[in-house]
């Protein structure tokens, strides 16, 4: 058996009951065949796929809060520190009740591959809770992230782990967060990023997965001979990476014409009003129906009733959650004459999804290399910390410009040297492993 089989026989005995984790990891690992056969020997002997799928630790823990009522709630604690070879574990922090552990570490594991792409000193890992934000009141929130802080504050620090935002992790949460943090430790550190203008926050940073993505897209097209202008886009989501997305997308002459969130969808063929989207998810948190209901172009379909991938577009762009392009979306989309489809969220479309995407011509970038503008931004983020100085918003926009186009061709070149010219998914995964095998080999047995 070759050692990648062996290792994934492994991985699958050791996490049956993580469907998401194993997902990830036969993606991770089947594109790394190639390498891994050039170099079978050094890997084998060095058990390289043994400790790169196992986390460094997993911290588990409760999370007990009060709510309005007066009632003590009880959710569940995450962290997972998966991976330092390159630099501190840094990846978000996922507030949804579907967390588990098995989602915190496919997360954890993509984002040791994705940070290492982003050419940043930045190691991976991933954490959260089961908790659920939805409807709760700001003091509630608050409850909630001081005590999930007064735990997560044991484990993490400026060179050792730095969480982020994710779905459910925005700007007041991270705040919230930060303050118990400074209270527990008595220390005013880079410990989160994702931070407020006024207290370490970088300019650029709330934007810069979505125009990451458009940054990386823009240059994939471009390699191909086609621009943005005018193509029609079909974005899913309407969190903080579908709103910055479809933002860029428009400057950059394309329309977007979809949205959507967990309750159903947007078709607006006029193009989304994006200052519209906005006011009804950042400011009111309401959901998409407002949206319709103030957008007379704007067509409202429940979630039962199909989704965005069946509206005929060039390029789409994922931008929700994981495993929401599935096979008969991918079909739609090659159907409708879908050119290129990059993921915004992390590992929204299936293998098979992807595989028929990828053979039948569409040009596909993964999660990993498409959305890594956020994580590298948050490593920006780090920087200024340290030199306790701030960039302006063009300083650090123009570095997260340089580092997806650098990303981009890094991932087509990865793939042309295992002669694979076009397999984007591939490209990504070596290029990112690359890095960290080569550290983790000079560290020795840790
Ligand atoms: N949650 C984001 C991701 O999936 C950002 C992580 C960060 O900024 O640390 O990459």
């Amino acid at each position: 058996m070759s050692y990648v089989d062996e290792v994934l026989e492994l991985v699958k005995k050791k996490n049956a009951s993580e469907p998401e984790f194993l997902q990830a990891v036969t993606e991770v690992l089947n594109s790394l065949r190639p390498v891994v056969e050039a170099n079978e020997e050094l890997y084998r002997k060095n058990a390289i796929l043994e400790r790169i799928t196992e986390p460094d630790r997993q911290i588990l823990f409760r999370v007990p809060w009060v709510d309005d009522n007066g009632q003590v709630q009880v959710n569940r604690g995450f962290r997972v520190q998966f991976n330092n070879a390159i630099g501190p574990y840094k990846g978000g922090l996922r507030l949804h009740p579907s967390v588990n552990l098995g989602i915190i570490k496919f997360l954890g594991f993509e984002q040791i591959f994705k940070n290492s792409l982003t050419s940043l000193p930045i190691g991976g890992g991933k954490g959260g809770s089961d908790f659920d934000p939805k409807g709760k009141s700001d003091r509630e929130i608050m409850a909630f992230c001081q005590s999930f802080m007064t735990e997560l504050s044991k484990y993490i620090g400026a060179d050792v782990d730095v969480p982020a935002g994710d779905i459910g992790t925005g700007a007041r949460e991270i705040g919230f967060m930060f303050g118990q943090y400074k209270r527990i430790k008595g220390s005013f550190e880079g410990v989160l990023t994702g931070k407020g203008l006024t207290y370490g926050g970088s300019l650029a940073r709330t934007e810069a997965t979505g125009y990451g993505l458009l940054y990386l897209t823009q240059e994939l097209m471009k390699c191909h001979g086609e621009s943005m202008e005018q193509k029609i886009v079909t974005v899913s989501g309407a969190g903080n990476v579908a709103i910055y997305a479809t933002q860029k997308a428009q400057q950059m002459g394309a329309k977007v014409v979809t949205c959507s969130d967990s309750t159903g969808w947007i078709y607006d063929p006029e193009g989304i009003d994006v200052a519209l989207l906005k006011e009804v998810k950042e400011v009111k948190r309401a959901r998409l129906t407002e949206y319709a209901a103030a957008r007379k172009s704007a067509e409202y379909h429940e979630a039962k009733d199909g989704s965005v991938w069946q509206i005929p577009c060039d390029i789409a762009l994922p931008c929700a959650t994981q495993n929401e392009l599935l096979i008969d979306d991918a079909k739609k989309l090659v159907a409708n004459g879908c050119k290129a489809v990059c993921e915004g969220a992390n590992m929204p479309t299936t293998i098979d999804a992807t595989e028929y995407l990828q053979n039948n011509g569409v040009w596909f970038v993964g999660g990993k290399a498409a959305n890594a503008g956020g994580v590298a931004t948050s490593a920006l983020e780090m920087s200024q910390n340290s030199e306790r100085l701030s960039w302006t918003f063009e300083e650090v926009d123009a570095k997260l410009q340089g580092i997806m186009v650098n990303i981009y061709h890094n991932i087509d070149d990865a793939a042309k040297r295992y002669g694979m010219e076009g397999n984007y998914v591939a490209g990504a995964n070596i290029a990112g492993f690359e890095k960290v095998v080569n550290a983790m080999l000079a560290q020795g047995v840790v």
